[in-house]
């Protein structure tokens, strides 16, 4: 079973405009609202693909309850945390072919609230069969990295496979410690970048001396995502590059966490490393062809799956 864990969900709610005037009335007509925060993408392209998957994390108030309410419509097993705060809202306003976006950072977690969702975490472990877990996005405010340091040190003593898709210096500080196991993470390129300060040149031939380095080592699988471009891979010693087919793009908002997803169905699988990766592309060309965010057509995944190359290099 996948176990997701979203430590800041929210709802994305979406407004169709065909101006925006600033300083005057903005009356919608085109309004869309979606459990959101990379973490329920990841569990939303799972659950398509036809995992066992479970949505973790911590929420509250009355947009905790939306977001829980549409998992249920959808079908989607969920076991959150639940604070005495609200949940946050993120909202885009598409207009004139822009987008602008207003994102609420969310609530402030305290050091009980903290200690409270690890105790809930552990229980959730105990009592269901977890073999994969996936971690997305920030940290809400008054958590530290060490919330994920946690939380990976408890599944890494329970031989659960964890795949870490974060950023910045939160994904720094865990990739520096040498006693966390990581089976992933899933950088796109500029992430890659920004961990390493400096910046990375176009060819992915030279990216090898750097995840050859002593940081990446106790990652088993570093996928360095890149768009259209698919991706290049280490996995242990061994470097792969992976080439994919082109597609007609409707929406590529998601396709990372689409990715992560298709990593996770993988290492579930325990299948061989030109397959994790066929999976993992496979799952963010398929979100980029919808126009919802995070969500895949499961028929289509065999067709796009054969057509995705992968050289070891
Ligand atoms: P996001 O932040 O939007 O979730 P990301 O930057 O983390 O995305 P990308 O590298 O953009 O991740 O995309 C992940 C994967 O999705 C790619 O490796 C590829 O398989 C697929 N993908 C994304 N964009 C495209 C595209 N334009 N055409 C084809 N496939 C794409």
């Amino acid at each position: 079973m996948l176990l997701t864990v979203t430590m800041n969900p929210s709802v994305d709610i979406s407004y169709q405009l065909d101006s925006f005037l600033l300083d005057d009335v903005n009356r919608v007509e085109q309004a869309s609202k979606t459990a959101g925060g990379k973490g329920l993408n990841v569990t939303r392209v799972a659950h398509m693909l036809g995992m066992d998957v479970t949505a973790t994390g911590v929420l509250g108030g009355t947009i905790g309850t939306f977001i829980t309410n549409q998992l249920t419509a959808d079908d989607i097993k969920h076991d959150f945390y639940k604070i005495d705060q609200e949940s946050r809202n993120c909202i885009a306003i598409l207009h004139e072919g822009r987008q602008t976006e207003i994102l609420e950072s969310g609530p402030n977690l305290t050091e009980e609230e903290s200690r409270g969702f690890l105790k809930h975490f552990e229980e959730l472990l105990r009592n269901s069969k977890v073999s994969v877990l996936s971690i997305s996005g920030s940290l809400p405010k008054g958590l530290t990295a060490d919330v994920y340091r946690k939380i990976i040190s408890i599944a890494n003593q329970q031989g659960i496979l964890v795949i870490l898709d974060t950023s910045g210096s939160t994904l720094q500080s865990i990739l520096d410690d040498p006693t966390i196991k990581l089976a992933a993470i899933k950088p796109n390129r500029d992430e890659l970048s920004a961990i390493e300060g400096q910046a990375l040149s176009d060819n992915p031939e030279d990216w090898k001396e750097i995840l050859q380095s002593p940081r990446y080592q106790n990652c088993e699988w570093v996928i360095v995502s890149m768009g259209s471009k698919g991706a290049f891979a280490k996995y242990k010693q061994d470097f792969y590059l992976v080439e994919i087919p082109a597609i007609k793009v409707v929406n590529p908002v998601g396709s990372g966490d689409a990715t992560v997803a298709g990593i996770a169905k993988a290492l579930d699988e325990r299948l061989l490393p030109a397959e994790l990766l066929k999976s993992a592309m496979t799952a963010g060309m398929l979100n980029t062809m919808e126009e919802s965010t995070g969500s895949v057509n499961p028929n289509l995944f065999d067709g796009y799956y054969d057509q995705v190359q992968v050289t070891k290099q």
